[in-house]
């Protein structure tokens, strides 16, 4: 991971010291959920997010994380249990819940700006500032130049920018991120990560706080100041990890790989040797 200067415009200095304070952005209490007739797939998950913080869940493949974001998001309701945003209980999809899915999801035959423009339409924002919207999210992204190619045009990469651009747009105050730089090679993921970050916390935003889902514990302990860690049949919420590291993080910083092998330890995974 390289080694970034600090941005001065972050809002997050970095300590677990937030977890404190008790003001929650984005709260799933005692969520479950199953599909019917089967086995539960979770039980009993509950995890906060706060103002100004990145959070991190991890968990082996097939665990629930994905069905568990998309119940966060409420694109498909808990068997029982509850989400709340700024305290108050969601229960349609809402603007203010942006997901990025696992798989790049863009529209092939429309351009950059028209796949970010999709989610402005659909509200009561005329032709003209949807276009003006989303090409300052592009412009975000780092891909203003590029809005009038099609994805098949764009690396995977920088259809995975627009997706995020996307999810951005709609000004939503917590960003959900399932795997979002899996299918990326490890440079263009690497300065993602730090856009994103960026992104999540630098003042023009509307973010308040991000959950990202991720099965590479460099790049959650480089990202999140508190992670869950999802295990068990039916899985519940085993650990909480904070990450108390000032940022920016790398790996070469004093603590930095303890805090991958406590996740390694929490999952009961042996850490790669090298
Ligand atoms: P993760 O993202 O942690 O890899 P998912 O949330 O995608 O896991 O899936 C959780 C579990 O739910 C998996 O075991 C998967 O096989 C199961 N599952 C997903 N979709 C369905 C479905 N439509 N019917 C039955 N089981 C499903
Ligand atoms: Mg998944």
């Amino acid at each position: 991971m390289d080694q970034n200067p600090p941005s001065s415009n972050l809002k997050n200095s970095g300590t677990s010291q937030l977890r404190f304070e008790n003001t929650s952005v984005l709260e799933a209490q005692s969520l479950c959920f199953g599909f019917p007739n089967l086995k539960p797939v979770f039980n009993n998950v509950s995890l906060k997010t706060h103002k100004d913080e990145f959070i991190a869940i991890i968990g082996p493949s097939g665990i629930g994380k994905s069905i568990l974001l998309r119940i966060l998001a409420q694109l498909i309701p808990p068997t029982s249990g509850k989400v709340l945003l700024n305290g108050i209980p969601v229960v349609h999809p809402s603007a203010k819940i942006g997901l990025v899915h696992q798989s790049i999801a863009t529209f092939p035959w429309m351009t950059a700006l028209d796949n970010v423009k999709l989610v402005l339409l659909g509200g009561k924002m005329s032709d003209e500032a949807a276009t003006q919207t989303a090409e300052r999210m592009l412009e975000m992204v780092g891909l203003k130049s590029v809005e009038d190619e099609y994805p098949k045009e764009m690396s995977g990469g920088m259809r995975q920018r627009v997706a995020i651009a996307r999810a951005l747009s709609a000004s939503p105050e917590v960003i959900l991120l399932d795997e979002p730089f899996v299918h990326l090679d490890e440079l263009t993921a690497n300065r993602l990560r730090k856009e994103i970050y960026d992104l999540v916390f630098q003042t023009e935003t509307s973010l308040k706080s991000a959950v990202l889902v991720s099965h590479n514990l460099h790049e959650v302990v480089q990202l999140a100041d508190c992670v869950y860690i999802m295990n068990g049949s039916p899985a519940t919420i085993v650990n909480e990890v904070n990450i108390d590291l000032p940022r920016p993080r790398n790996e070469r910083q004093p603590g930095f790989l303890d805090y991958v092998d406590r996740l390694y330890e929490g999952l009961n995974l042996v850490p790669p040797k090298g």
